[in-house]
C-alpha cells in the first residue's frame, strides 16, 4: 500500500473536497444574501403592509363615526326645524317618544329658555350642569361627548313669537365607543377618539398592551398636525424606544380625530411565530440534508476506494491501476513508460499443494515485495488471480529486464528463506506507452507478448512481430463465421491402426482450414485463438456435425464404417458445463448413426480441470447415454494421476506422443504399465504420434490396441482415406 496511499485517490478525495467546500461556502453565501436581501424587502412589504392596515382600518372607524354623527346631527336639526313651524301644545310626550324610536336615540328632549326640559324625565342629571357650560348651544348645532355618559346632539330652535329652545339628542355613548374599539389590533394597538379643541381624549382603549399615556399621545397628535393633510400615517418612536405606526383621520364636521397607535412589527409579531415554526423546520431539514448529504459524500469515497482497491493484497485493482497510471503518465514523454505483465507459471499447483490460504499469503507477500521494488510514480497492482500489473518508468529495454530479474530474485530469496529449494518462476511481457497509446492497451498487449515468453529471455517485449501475429488473430478471427457458412473447415482423418492387425482401423477426424485467400491453415494456429474467444465450441460442433454426416453417407453407400473420434476443446468443456453432451445429442438426433461407432476425445486435463469428480462422471455419462464412446486424449501430457483412471468410465486411453519422442527404457517401462492398467480397467489403448516401424513392434509386444501416427499416415482428406482404407484391407 506504500505507494497506493498518497497518490492518486487522496489527491482526488482532497481535490473534490476542496472544490465542494468552496463550492458549500459559495452557496452558503449566496443563501445569505438572498436570505438578508430577503428579509429587508420583507420587512419593508410588511411595514408597508401595516401601514395600509392601520390607515384602512383607522380612516374606516372615523367615516362610521362621522356618519353615525351625522345622522344624530341632521335628525335633531330636522326635528327643530319641525318644532320651529309646529304649534307648541302639539309637543307631547308620546310625540317625542315615537320620533326617539324612529331613530337610535336614547333619549330626546327640549331645552327652553326658563332652563325646563321636555319631558323631564329624558334629561339625566349631568345635563343641566352640561348646558350651562356650552351656552353656545342657543346659537348653533353642537354635537359633543361626555365620557362614560352619552353623545350629545343639540340644535335651536327659534319659534315665530322670538322664544327659543334648543333641541337635545342623546345617543349611548357605548355605540361611539363600540365604534371606535371595532378597528381591532389584536390588544398590542390602540386606537382613540380625542377632542382636538379641548385636546381631551374622549375614549380610548384600555384593553392594548401599547401603553400610551396622554401625555405621549397629544405629542403624537401635535407631530401629526404638523404634518399635511388628513389620513396621514407616520412614524413615531415612543419614549421606551418602541417604534409605531400613527395613523389619524379628522371625524368631519367635528374638531375630533380619530387616532391609531400600532407597534410598527405588529404583523411581524404575528408571523413570528408561524416563522419560528417555518425556521425550525428549515434548520431541521437542513440538518437533515447536511447529514444525508455527509453520509452519501462518505459512502461514495467508499464506494470509489473500493472499486480501485484490490482486497486481497489492499493495493490497486485492474481499475485503479488504469485510473493512476493515466493519470500519472499524463504530460509525461510516453516512450518513458512501459506497462509490465506478470504471471506466476503454475500457481495452480501452488494452491492445490499448498492450500488456497498459503496461496493467497503468498500473493500478498509478492505484491508487498513487488511494491518495496518500485520508485516513486510507478505502480504496482494484482489485477486477478496471480497475475501482477508494474508501471515503470524505463527508458531502456535492458534495464526493464534487469529490474524485473532483480525482483524474481528477491521474491525468490525471501521463498528460499522459508521454503528452502522452492522457487517461483514468472511469464512476464512488457508493451511500452508510446507504442499502445494508453495504459489500458498496453496492459492486454503486455499480456499478449508474456503468453509468447520462453525461458530464454526474461521480458517478452511487444514489438512489430507480436503486432502482426495480433493483426493475424484478428484477421482470422474476422473470417470464421463466413468460413463455417461456407464450409471451408475440412474434415481430415488419420487412421489408427492395430499393429498385430487384430482389429478393423479407427481414425480421428482433425480440423483443416482451407481459405480461400488464406490458403490452408493449420489447427496448431487458429484451435488457439478460438479458445481464447469462445469460438471454438462452435467449431467442435460443426465438426462433430460433419464426421455424422460422413459416417451416414457411408451407410447410405453401404461401405464397412470406421470408428471416429471427434476432439472436444476443454475451453468447450468449461464454456457448456455438465450438460455439454445435450448439444451434441441434438445433432446427433438428426443422423442415424450406430452406438458406439463416434469417439468424443476430451483432453485429459478435465480430470484436473474442475478437480470435480461428479462433473466428469457427468460428462462422461452423459456421452455415453449417447451411444457415443469417450477417450481421454494426451494421456500423460499433463499431471493426471493414473489412479483417477478408476473412477471414470473411460473407453478409450489415448498416450500422448511425449511419451515416444525421447524414448528411454524409463518411459517404455511407463508405457508398458499404463497400457497393462488400462487394460485392466477395461480400456482400449491408443499410442499417438508414432513414426518409426520399431516403436509399433514394441508397441504391439506390449500389447497397445491402436496406432496412430505417420507410420501408417497423416490425416487424409476423406477421399484419400476412403482409398487408403480399401488398400489396407485388402
Ligand atoms: P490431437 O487431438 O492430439 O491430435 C493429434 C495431432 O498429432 C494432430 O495434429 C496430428 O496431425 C498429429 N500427429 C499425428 N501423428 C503424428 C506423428 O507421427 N508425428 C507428429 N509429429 N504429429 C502427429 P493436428 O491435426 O495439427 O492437431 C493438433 C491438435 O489440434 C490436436 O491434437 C487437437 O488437440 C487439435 N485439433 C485438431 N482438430 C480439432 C478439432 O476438430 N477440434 C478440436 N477441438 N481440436 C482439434
Ligand atoms: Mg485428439
Ligand atoms: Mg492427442
Amino acid at each position: 500500500m506504500k505507494k497506493m496511499g498518497g497518490a492518486w485517490n487522496m489527491e482526488t478525495t482532497r481535490k473534490r473536497s476542496r472544490i465542494f467546500t468552496i463550492c458549500a461556502v459559495l452557496v452558503a453565501m449566496f443563501c445569505l444574501a438572498v436570505g438578508a436581501g430577503n428579509t429587508v424587502s420583507f420587512e419593508r412589504m410588511m411595514n408597508q403592509v401595516v401601514e395600509r392596515y392601520v390607515s384602512e382600518n383607522n380612516q374606516q372607524v372615523a367615516s362610521q363615526i362621522s356618519y353615525r354623527l351625522k345622522m344624530g346631527r341632521e335628525f335633531v336639526s330636522d326635528f327643530a326645524d319641525t318644532l320651529s313651524r309646529m304649534p307648541q301644545f302639539l309637543l307631547t310626550e308620546d310625540f317625542i317618544s315615537r320620533k326617539t324610536a324612529a331613530v337610535e336615540l336614547e333619549g330626546l328632549m327640549v331645552l327652553f329658555e326658563d332652563g325646563s326640559v321636555f319631558p323631564e324625565s329624558a334629561c339625566p342629571d349631568y345635563l343641566s350642569q352640561w348646558f350651562e357650560k356650552n351656552p353656545d348651544i342657543w346659537e348653533k348645532q353642537v354635537t359633543s361627548y361626555v365620557a362614560d355618559q352619552n353623545l350629545i346632539f343639540t340644535a335651536p330652535v327659534h319659534y315665530g313669537d322670538g322664544t327659543e329652545a334648543v333641541v337635545v339628542g342623546l345617543q349611548n355613548y357605548w355605540s361611539i365607543k363600540a365604534l371606535v374599539f371595532r378597528a381591532d389590533y389584536q390588544e398590542q394597538g390602540a386606537s382613540f377618539l380625542i377632542d382636538r379643541k379641548d385636546g381631551e381624549i374622549l375614549i380610548a382603549d384600555e384593553k392594548s398592551a401599547l401603553s400610551v399615556t396622554d401625555q405621549q399621545l397629544y405629542a403624537l397628535l401635535e407631530t401629526g398636525r404638523e404634518l399635511e393633510g388628513d389620513g396621514q400615517v407616520y412614524e413615531a418612536v415612543m419614549p421606551n424606544g418602541q417604534e409605531v405606526f400613527v395613523s389619524l383621520y379628522e371625524v368631519r364636521d367635528t374638531d375630533w380625530v380619530q387616532a391609531a397607535v400600532i407597534p410598527s412589527d405588529f404583523l411581524m409579531a404575528q408571523i413570528e411565530r408561524h416563522m419560528d415554526v417555518y425556521a425550525a423546520v428549515v434548520v431541521a431539514v437542513m440538518v437533515l440534508l447536511g447529514v444525508l448529504i455527509g453520509h452519501l459524500m462518505k459512502e461514495n469515497q467508499r464506494w470509489e476506494r473500493l472499486s480501485v482497491t484490490e482486497p486481497l493484497t489492499g493495493g490497486w485493482s485492474r481499475e485503479g491501476f488504469i485510473k493512476l497510471g493515466t493519470q500519472n503518465t499524463e504530460g509525461h514523454r510516453l516512450h518513458e513508460w512501459i506497462v509490465v505483465y506478470l504471471n506466476i507459471k503454475d500457481f495452480r499447483y501452488i494452491n492445490e499443494s499448498w492450500g488456497e490460504e498459503d496461496g493467497n499469503l503468498m500473493l500478498q507477500f509478492i505484491y508487498r515485495m513487488l511494491s518495496g521494488l518500485i520508485n516513486e510514480e510507478e505502480l504496482v497492482s494484482r489485477s486477478s488471480m496471480d497475475h501482477f500489473f508494474l508501471l515503470l518508468k524505463e527508458e531502456d529495454d535492458r534495464e526493464v529486464n534487469r529490474r524485473i530479474l532483480k525482483m524474481k530474485e528477491a521474491v525468490n530469496e525471501r521463498i528460499r528463506c522459508k521454503f528452502s529449494e522452492y522457487s517461483i518462476d514468472f511469464a512476464v511481457g512488457a508493451c511500452r506507452l508510446d507504442i499502445a497509446g494508453g495504459v489500458p492497451t498496453a496492459m492486454n498487449k503486455a499480456i499478449y507478448a508474456s503468453k509468447l515468453s520462453d525461458t530464454d529471455n526474461v521480458c517478452s517485449f511487444y514489438n512489430a512481430g507480436i503486432a502482426n501475429m495480433l493483426e493475424r488473430e484478428e484477421r482470422l478471427n474476422t473470417l470464421f463465421e463466413d468460413s463455417v457458412k461456407n464450409r471451408d473447415f475440412k474434415v481430415y482423418l488419420q487412421p489408427k491402426v492395430s499393429p498385430s492387425e487384430a482389429r478393423a482401423c479407427q481414425a480421428e477426424a482433425l480440423v483443416r482450414w482451407f481459405h480461400p485467400q488464406e490458403g490452408v491453415i493449420y489447427p496448431s494456429e487458429f484451435i488457439p485463438i478460438f479458445e481464447k474467444n469462445g469460438k471454438i465450441c462452435s467449431l467442435d460442433l460443426y465438426m462433430f456435425e460433419e464426421v455424422c454426416r460422413l459416417i451416414d453417407r457411408w451407410i447410405k453407400e453401404k461401405k464397412t464404417l470406421v470408428s471416429i473420434s471427434v476432439n472436444v476443446s476443454r475451453f468447450h468443456l468449461r464454456e457448456a458445463g455438465s450438460e455439454i453432451w445435450k448439444e451434441y445429442k441434438r445433432i446427433l438426433d438428426r443422423y442415424d448413426i450406430p452406438e458406439g461407432v463416434i469417439e468424443m476425445e476430451l483432453t485429459e486435463t478435465i480430470l484436473l480441470e474442475e478437480n470435480q469428480i461428479p462433473f466428469v462422471k457427468a460428462v462422461l455419462n452423459g456421452f455415453r447415454s449417447c451411444g457415443l464412446r469417450v477417450a481421454l486424449d494426451d494421456f500423460g501430457f499433463a499431471y493426471s494421476s493414473l489412479s483417477m483412471l478408476k473412477e471414470f468410465a473411460v473407453d478409450t486411453l489415448k498416450m500422448d506422443r511425449s511419451f515416444f519422442v525421447n524414448e528411454n527404457d524409463k518411459s517404455r517401462k511407463i508405457v508398458g504399465s499404463i497400457i497393462q492398467l488400462a487394460h485392466s480397467l477395461d480400456m482400449d489403448v491408443v499410442a499417438e504420434g508414432i513414426e518409426a516401424k520399431e516403436q509399433v513392434e514394441m508397441l504391439r509386444k506390449m500389447g497397445c490396441d491402436l496406432i496412430q501416427g505417420y507410420v501408417y499416415s497423416k490425416p487424409l482428406p476423406v477421399g484419400e482415406f476412403d482409398q487408403w482404407r480399401e488398400e489396407y484391407d485388402r
